[in-house]
């Protein structure tokens, strides 16, 4: 079988994303404003990944540590990898110097770390504040009310870029936790906080990205929609 046919379901799924993606924008959104997509590439094989990214995919979203690291020689440099996973502080130190981003940023402590292996490395790391904004327990992220304490002390660390902030909405009722995001991300842009840029919102993925670009996100974060469903090994 030829790798063509062999990931043709890309092909067809990427078609469908972009397609929609650029209708969202159309409908929602002022003209020459983009919104990214990022294959989400948990237990996805290097061969498929790189087949995404061969038809102009330039971000791909890893979540768990040791995958990445298993993975990370076989990706195409025509794209970035950024982190997306909960984020132990134990293990900054594996990433830091390859991932162009840190989307998942929740506490001081992580913060910290962050900003002290960035140093090592003589990198400043870009990173996103994870917002859990549905308040779950089962799901990483700062409380909304904790947020601003936390980009203030971040704000402070010389190693560390804030470019935005991340949110995973509860699957039910998405569209009141969109909007809420949307808000909180306006406000504190207005603030104009010095080393705190909100150029990034990352929210949306498979289920919900046409909502969320309706709610001003900049990044969806697509896996099964581009990948198919996932194999748990
Ligand atoms: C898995 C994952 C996604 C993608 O989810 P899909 O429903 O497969 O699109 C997006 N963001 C994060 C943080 C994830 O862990």
């Amino acid at each position: 079988m030829q790798m063509e046919t062999a990931f043709s379901y890309i092909d067809e799924n990427y078609k469908r994303i972009s397609y929609e993606v650029g209708e969202a924008c159309a409908k929602y959104r002022k003209p020459g404003e983009k919104v990214d997509i990022m294959a989400v590439t948990k237990t996805v094989d290097p061969l498929a990944v790189n087949h995404a990214v061969g038809l102009g995919i330039e971000l791909l979203g890893e979540n768990r540590v040791q995958e990445y690291l298993s993975k990370k020689e076989a990706y195409s440099k025509n794209a970035q990898v950024q982190f997306i996973g909960h984020l132990q502080t134990n293990k900054v130190k594996y990433i830091i110097d390859s991932v162009s981003l840190i989307q998942s940023v929740d506490s001081v402590k992580l913060a910290s770390e962050i900003d002290r292996q960035a140093e090592k490395v003589g990198k400043v790391c870009d990173v996103l504040v994870e917002v859990n904004i549905g308040n779950e327990e089962s799901k990483s992220g700062v409380d909304k009310n904790s947020l601003e304490q936390l980009l203030f002390d971040i704000s402070e660390m010389k190693n560390i870029k804030v470019c935005g902030l991340m949110a995973i909405p509860p699957a039910e009722g998405s569209e009141r936790f969109l909007a809420e995001m949307q808000q909180i991300f306006y406000d504190i842009s207005e603030k104009k906080t010095e080393n705190i840029n909100m150029d990034i919102l990352s929210m949306g993925m498979s289920g919900d990205y046409v909502q969320a670009i309706k709610y001003g996100s900049t990044l969806v974060r697509i896996g099964r929609g581009l990948f198919g469903p996932r194999n748990y090994r």
